[in-house]
């Protein structure tokens, strides 16, 4: 029961490995889980998934301050405190060199995956602050730590993140609030299909087997890896843990 007793905020909660995430703290304990996501009918689907009282679910675009300040509060006025907050959702873009790459999609992915962290920190820090901390944990990607081909919006967006967890963790730290971010190598999940899709349409499982051979462990991670790294820093385990950058990639970066 590593969190028992915690609120915590999952945003892109209804994705992949949001949602693994959520099933994992509420079985560790965890006394509220909000969860976030822009797609109405994958939060139906967790809802019939998750069959708890204990969750709420909340449907926000991350990037829209006004949106990211309203399921703050709504965690507040439902379950009194914020313990734990995983800024996870983030979106793809497009597979395109970037000379093709369409403008609009370079400052979608912008705007999801760095705005909607930056948003995150800035509205959940005065209520960490008042709980006398917690922990922020971001996910980046191993795409946070080198350069791929084609995905220059996602790249350069996930590089980005380091730089806010740093000044996160730095920020926050005064007051208790730890910040880290969970770099995962490809994910066996939507997200890489359609990667994998896009980097050979028609063909994604060579693509697949390609990717899978430059991983030493010899497989994709699952969402569950992912929800195991996210429960030890939400968790008491990982109080001295701020600023550091996690790769979860079965050593695809070694
Ligand atoms: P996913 O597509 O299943 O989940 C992402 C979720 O974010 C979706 O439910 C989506 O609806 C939601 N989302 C997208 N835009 C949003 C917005 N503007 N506001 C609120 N919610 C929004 O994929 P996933 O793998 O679970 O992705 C979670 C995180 O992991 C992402 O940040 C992703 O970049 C990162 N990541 C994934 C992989 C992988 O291989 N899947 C690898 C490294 C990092």
């Amino acid at each position: 029961m590593e969190l028992k007793g915690k609120v915590a905020i999952i945003t892109g909660g209804a994705g992949g490995i949001g949602l693994s995430t959520a099933k994992l703290f509420l079985s560790e304990g965890a006394s509220g889980i909000m969860l976030v996501d822009n797609n109405q009918e994958a939060l139906n689907e967790a809802k019939n998934v998750l069959k708890s009282d204990l969750v709420r679910f909340m449907k926000c675009d991350v990037s829209l301050s006004e949106e990211v300040k309203a399921y703050m509060e709504k965690t507040i006025s439902e379950f009194g405190r914020i313990d734990v907050l995983f800024l996870n959702a983030g979106i793809e873009g497009v597979v395109k060199p970037i000379v093709d790459y369409p403008e609009a999609v370079f400052d979608q992915v912008i705007g999801v995956n760095v705005k909607g962290v930056w948003l995150g920190m800035k509205h959940a820090f005065p209520h960490l602050k008042a709980n006398g901390g917690g922990s922020v944990m971001i996910t980046s990607s191993v795409a946070g730590l080198r350069g791929t081909a084609q995905v220059s919006a996602y790249v350069a967006s996930k590089h980005a993140t380091i730089g806010l967890m740093r000044v996160g963790a730095l920020e926050g730290a005064p007051d208790q609030i730890r910040v880290n971010s969970i770099h995962p190598s490809p994910v066996d999940n939507r997200m890489m299909r359609s990667l994998e899709e896009g980097f050979a349409p028609g063909a994604g499982e060579l693509v697949k087997e390609n990717f899978t051979k430059m991983i030493p462990l010899g497989r994709y991670g699952t969402n569950e890896d992912m929800a195991n790294l996210a429960l030890f820093l939400a968790s008491d385990k990982s109080r001295f843990i701020t600023g550091a950058s996690y790769v979860i990639d079965g050593g695809f970066t070694a």
